[in-house]
């Protein structure tokens, strides 16, 4: 293992192999994957020898190392085909960013190597049924019973858990602390007895890739995996990430817009009506701008945002803007596209009714865009006090 870092034309050949790849070997499968819900297996093994789960883990540990701006690169590229598989190393690496960033040295060496290979894949245990946005009413309790942690709760929605080998997992250590976050703490769970995926969730978009249940019945974790090794620490360990995992779903609201676009301006020369191609008439002439200008605005944010976290700048203002625009962009384009595919949008054929399902969840997830938009406005009146 070595810790040089790439230079700018190695990130580019990175990034360059990943469009071949994303062209050449996602593109064809990417339909027949979503309609029949099916984990791409295949797919995930071209990613491990892509490097991609270990695109932002450092050298030292395996890993590419690249920077938040080449890795929100790829994911645009994959998104604007198909934005599921970016789900199989997102959350993954957002569990390593987390103990690369708050582990200690034994809980790094232990897993990132792992991890960067693919061999060890992980996920985002944050959710219960009760508590998504509000992560501080979970009700997870992990009790100290002598080296070990003992688990009992329930998670939902957590992405990964099914083929994936572990989560990072948001629990209670002490259920009584005031603060609420005070007594909340990150184990890492590798899957064992006790770790129970109680079931696959059906859901709209974001297919072929597993969102499950997950149920924790007496399940033990060493003490050695409370990451960073002290408790209470668990709520701003998570808060840490979402700088670089709100890069990553801008990226991925970007690429679907940016995919939805492409086959829309192919689409919109390719379709007549009234004796006239229809990009033609200014309606659609109208939509095709407003999309490519909402992207490239959203696209510059990103940059902005993944620029600063590389310099090592703080960047939640920057970071919440950008998956707010990257994510309302992906959604409007989607829809707008439907809307110039006319009825034949409604035919799985011509795939951008796929784009159309995936490009809500961006809206949603890692942070609602409601509550991002509080964080926005929090960080504008901080910054600008009278
Ligand atoms: C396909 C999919 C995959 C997912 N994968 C994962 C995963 O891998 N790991 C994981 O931990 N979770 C995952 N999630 C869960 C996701 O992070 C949550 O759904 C999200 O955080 C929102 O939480 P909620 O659904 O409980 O909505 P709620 O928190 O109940 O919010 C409902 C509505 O109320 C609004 N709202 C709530 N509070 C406020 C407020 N203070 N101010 C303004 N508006 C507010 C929200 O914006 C939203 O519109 C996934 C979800 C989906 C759908």
């Amino acid at each position: 293992m070595t810790n040089v870092r790439m230079d700018a034309a190695e990130e580019r050949a990175i990034l360059d192999a990943v469009a071949v790849w994303a062209e050449k070997e996602l593109r064809p499968v990417a339909k027949d994957h979503d309609l029949a819900d099916e984990y791409p297996t295949a797919v995930v093994e071209q990613m491990k020898e892509l490097g991609l789960f270990g695109a932002t883990i450092s050298p030292e540990y395996g890993g590419l190392g690249l920077s938040a701006w080449t890795y929100a690169q790829i994911v645009m590229k994959v998104s604007s085909i198909w934005m599921a598989p970016c789900g199989i190393f997102n959350s993954h690496l957002i569990m390593a960013s987390a103990i690369e960033r708050s582990g200690t040295e034994a809980q790094k060496r232990e897993f990132l190597p792992r991890m960067a290979t693919g061999e060890f894949r992980g996920s985002l245990g944050l959710t219960e049924p009760n508590a998504g946005s509000d992560l501080q009413a979970i009700r997870t309790v992990a009790r100290r019973e002598g080296d070990d942690y003992v688990v009992n709760g329930s998670k939902t929605w957590i992405t990964n858990s099914l083929h994936g080998h572990g989560t990072l997992l948001l629990v209670k250590t002490d259920p009584r602390a005031e603060p609420r976050h005070a007594g909340m703490s990150l184990l890492i769970a590798e899957k064992g007895p006790g770790f129970v995926v109680a079931g696959k969730l059906k859901k709209m978009g974001y297919r072929a890739i597993d969102s499950c249940e997950l149920s924790f019945q007496d399940y033990r974790v060493p003490a050695r995996r409370l990451l960073g090794g002290v408790e209470g620490k668990g709520f701003a360990q998570t808060a840490g990430g979402l700088e670089l995992g709100r890069i990553n779903v801008a990226a991925r609201g970007v690429g679907i817009g940016q995919g939805a676009l492409e086959k829309a301006l192919r689409y919109a020369q390719e379709r007549s009506a009234f004796g006239k191609p229809i990009w033609n008439h200014q309606a659609i002439q109208l939509k095709l701008a407003d999309m490519a200008t909402q992207l490239e605005g959203a696209r510059r944010l990103i940059e902005a945002a993944a620029r600063k976290y590389d310099a090592g700048e703080r960047c939640d203002l920057e970071a919440a803007m950008a998956k707010l625009a990257g994510s309302e962009a992906g959604a409007n384009c989607a829809q707008e596209a439907m809307r110039i595919f006319g009825g034949y949008s409604y035919s799985v054929e011509y795939e951008i009714e796929r784009y159309y399902r995936d490009a809500m969840l961006m809206c949603i997830g890692e942070g609602s865009n409601e509550i991002l938009r509080t964080v926005i406005a929090k960080q504008l009146i901080a910054r600008h006090p009278i």
